[in-house]
C-alpha cells in the first residue's frame, strides 16, 4: 500500500505541527521583507551580518566573471577551481590546522566526515541534544550509536572505558543549536586523548563568533594545544561566514582519507567558485573587523539585561543563541504569533526539536541588530508577559 500522504498531512496540521515556509521578498539583514510586509528579524544565523555585505557581493560577481557560475563537475573530476583550492589554504591557515577540506553544506560535512571515518566495526559517542545532521551521519555509518546525556562527561567516560569498538570518534556540537551553550571542548579532548578517540566538534554556530579574530571554540584552548592529532575542527559557511557551504580542518592524513571516502565530498559537484571567492573575502572580514564581534556581545548583554526579570527566563548562554524557555508549546507558538503581529520574527521551537515541556522562543542575535532593535523586542515581551 502506498501511504496515504494526505490524511498524515491532515493529522500533522491537526497536532499543529505543519510547517510553512514564508517567502522572503529582500536580501537577508536585521530588516526583512515577508509578503510585502516588513519585520524586525530575530530568527538568522548571520551573526556578523555579512550575508548582505556590499564588499562580498562585490567578490561573488568578480568570481563569476572570471570562472562562471557552475562548476561544471565534482572536485575530483575538474570542479576543483583555483578559488576553492585557495579557499581551502586560508581555512587552513585560519585555523591553523595543516590542512581544510571544502564540502558543499554542514549536512554533507557532517555526513561525509562521520561515515568516512566510522563502520560497522566502529563505536559513535554523541551528545543528546546534538544537530541532526550528526545523528543522520551516525545512522548512515552503520557504526554502534551511543548516546550521552547533555554536556556529561563522567557518562560519557563510562561509556569510552566500556566500548571494545576498533575505533571510537566522539561527535559533539560546540555550541549547541537550540541551547546556545558551550560543550567542554578541554574536557572532551581529555577524554578522547584518555581513550584513544577521535573529535569531531562541529562549531557551525562558534565560527566567526567566538574568541579572537572569531577562530571559534578552540580559542579556550592554549594555541599549542588547538591542533592535536585526533582532532577534526568542523565549520559552516553559511551562518557566521554569510554564504555557504561548510569545511573540516585536521591533519593531512585524515584530511586526505576524507577526500578519497567521504562520498558526500566525491559524489556531487563542487559549488561555485563565485562563493569560494566571496568566502575568501567574508574571512578577511571575519578575522580583521573586530568591532563586529563586540557589536554582538554588546547587544548579547542588552537582551539579558533587559530581559532579567521577565517572567520566562533566558537560558544561560554567551552566544548569540538565546533561548527563552516557555514551556508549553502552545504558549510558544502563540507569543511566536504575537510578536509576529507587532513586526517581529522570533520562532518558537518545540518538541520533538527540543525536549518535552521545553518549548522555547529561540531568539538569534546579530552585530547588525542596533541597540534600539533589541530594545524593541525586550518591550514587546514585557508587553506580552504582563
Ligand atoms: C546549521 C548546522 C549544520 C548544517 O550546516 P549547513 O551548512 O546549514 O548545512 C550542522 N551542524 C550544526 C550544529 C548546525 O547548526
Amino acid at each position: 500500500m502506498f501511504p496515504d500522504f494526505a490524511e498524515q498531512l491532515r493529522l500533522r496540521e491537526q497536532q499543529g505541527l505543519r510547517r510553512f515556509r514564508q517567502v522572503v521578498e529582500s536580501p537577508q539583514a536585521t530588516h526583512i521583507t515577508i509578503e510585502g510586509c516588513d519585520y524586525l528579524a530575530f530568527s538568522s544565523n548571520d551573526y556578523l551580518g555579512l550575508a548582505n555585505h556590499p564588499d562580498l557581493i562585490k567578490s561573488a560577481c568578480e568570481g563569476a566573471q572570471e570562472y562562471g557560475v557552475g562548476a561544471g563537475a565534482s572536485h575530483l573530476i575538474h570542479g576543483h577551481s583555483a578559488f576553492h583550492h585557495q579557499l581551502e589554504m586560508a581555512l587552513a591557515e585560519f585555523t591553523g590546522f595543516p590542512r581544510a577540506l571544502l564540502f558543499s553544506a554542514g549536512y554533507m560535512a557532517n555526513i561525509g566526515a562521520v561515515t568516512a571515518l566510522a563502520g560497522r566495526e566502529d563505536a559513535l559517542f554523541a551528545d543528546k541534544l546534538n544537530h541532526a545532521s550528526l545523528n543522520d551521519a551516525a545512522l548512515l555509518s552503520r557504526a554502534q550509536f551511543i548516546r550521552y546525556p547533555h554536556l556529561d562527561m563522567a557518562a560519557l567516560e563510562r561509556r569510552l572505558a566500556a566500548s571494545d569498538a576498533r575505533r571510537k570518534l566522539v561527535i559533539s556540537d560546540a555550541v549547541f543549536s537550540m541551547e546556545g551553550d558551550i560543550a567542554p571542548v578541554q574536557a572532551l579532548l581529555a577524554l578522547c586523548e584518555k581513550y584513544h578517540a577521535l573529535l569531531l566538534l562541529d562549531d557551525a554556530h562558534g565560527f566567526g563568533v567566538l574568541g579572537q579574530q572569531g577562530k571559534g571554540s578552540l580559542s579556550v584552548l592554549a594555541e599549542q594545544e588547538r591542533h592535536p592529532p585526533n582532532l577534526l575542527y568542523m565549520a559552516t559557511l553559511g551562518k557566521a561566514a554569510g554564504v555557504c557551504g561548510a569545511f573540516v580542518a585536521a591533519q593531512a592524513d585524515v584530511i586526505e582519507t576524507l577526500i578519497q571516502s567521504a562520498r558526500s565530498y566525491i559524489y556531487t559537484t563542487a559549488t561555485p567558485s563565485l562563493l569560494s571567492r566571496a568566502l575568501l573575502t567574508s574571512l578577511e572580514l571575519i578575522e580583521r573587523e573586530e568591532w563586529r564581534r563586540n557589536m554582538l556581545a554588546r547587544n548579547i548583554a542588552q537582551l539579558r539585561q533587559e530581559l532579567q526579570s521577565l517572567r520566562w527566563t533566558l537560558l544561560p548562554s554567551m552566544t548569540p543563541i538565546q533561548p527563552l524557555l516557555i514551556g508549553e508549546s502552545h504558549e510558544a507558538v502563540r507569543i511566536s504569533q504575537q510578536l509576529r503581529e507587532r513586526g517581529l520574527l522570533v520562532p518558537a521551537i518545540r518538541p520533538p526539536t527540543v525536549p518535552q515541556n521545553t518549548a522555547r522562543l529561540r531568539i538569534s542575535l546579530s552585530a547588525a541588530h542596533a541597540p534600539q532593535d533589541i530594545q524593541r523586542l525586550t518591550q514587546a515581551l514585557q508587553d506580552l508577559a504582563a
